[in-house]
């Protein structure tokens, strides 16, 4: 109550819990011993000055889940299962670390350091030098199931705002299965894919996606037309000289492709890193 009592008139309140939290900034050296994998506060803790505790645990169960539904229907060798901690590990030790140095700010206890942190900060905020963070301490994937090369592999993908087929407008995702996809910004590229990968393609449940600035969305051949309204897929694609995408289930990029060799030879990277043993899949196109 003592130290309520500057912030607000504590002559309503009644305290229902009170707890003295430690802070730790831990991470698990084996996130996987066989069939047991370990994720959330488990397997990692963070210090809270970004709120990312609990959002780490969403990303691991995000990223795990659509492995295991791969594995478990026989589209991905379990060897698959082993890129939870490679993409995961280094994801949260970034996060955790910046977490720290946030802390370093928030927390100082010097209270001649904290006044001149708070002259500072206010300096630059007037000055309009202040930078705003938001996402931008969230790393992309550096390593995993991610294409060997090109600068969009191991992004994350964008959200456009969509026209659905009935007229509502909505998230991209909200049309499309937890599936992989392979998206392009006109109907050309799609025509790309060769025989194989197409097949490759449809035996994987993914899906095709052509984005557009205008026209009618709708599905034809098993290829999703939808209609962007802001234009944000349209940019995105252009600034990274893109014309074909594969997205994974979890919307990080796999890779990008400028030509068609390109786009059937990430299809052939893709079913070569989910390593399908035993299943249909077709053999991997390597031209
Ligand atoms: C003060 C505070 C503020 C926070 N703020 C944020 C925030 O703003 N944003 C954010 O993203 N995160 C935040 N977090 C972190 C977040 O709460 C945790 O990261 C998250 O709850 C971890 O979820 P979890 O499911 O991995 O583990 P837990 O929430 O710890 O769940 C584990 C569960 O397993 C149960 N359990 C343990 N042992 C057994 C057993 N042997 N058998 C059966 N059950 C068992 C436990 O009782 C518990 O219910 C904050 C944490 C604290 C303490």
């Amino acid at each position: 109550m003592k130290l309520l009592k500057g912030f607000t008139d504590i002559s309503d309140l009644t305290i229902w819990r009170s707890a003295l939290y430690r802070f730790h900034a831990l991470l698990g050296q084996r996130w996987r011993d066989r069939r047991v994998l370990l994720m959330g506060d488990a397997v990692h803790q963070t210090p809270p000055f970004l709120g990312q505790g609990l959002c780490a645990g969403i990303r691991d169960a995000v990223n795990l889940a659509w492995k295991l539904r791969l594995v478990l229907r026989g589209d991905a060798d379990e060897a698959l299962l082993d890129s939870y901690e490679i993409e995961r590990k280094p994801h949260v030790r970034a996060v955790v670390a910046s977490a720290k140095e946030f802390g370093k700010i928030i927390g100082e206890l010097d209270p001649v350091a904290a006044a001149a942190r708070d002259l500072r900060l206010r300096a630059e905020l007037k000055a309009g030098t202040a930078e705003t963070i938001r996402q931008k301490f969230i790393p992309d994937l550096v390593s995993g199931l991610i294409a060997r090369d090109g600068d969009l592999a191991g992004r994350l993908f964008v959200q456009p705002h969509v026209h659905a087929p009935d007229g509502r407008t909505c998230r991209l995702d909200d049309l499309l299965q937890p599936e992989f996809a392979i998206v392009t910004a006109a109907a050309e590229p799609m025509a790309w894919l060769s025989d194989a990968s197409r097949a490759a393609w449809q035996h994987l449940a993914g899906e095709r996606v052509v984005i557009t600035a205008s026209g009618e969305s709708g599905d034809a051949g098993g290829i999703q037309s939808v209609v962007e309204r802001d234009g944000l897929f349209a940019d995105w694609m252009r600034h990274h000289r893109a014309a074909a995408v594969i997205v994974r289930p979890d919307r990080y990029v796999f890779g990008a492709a400028g030509n068609a060799d390109e786009l059937n030879r990430l299809v052939g990277q893709l079913l070569e890193g989910l390593g399908a043993k035993g299943s249909s899949l077709p053999a991997p196109v390597t031209s």
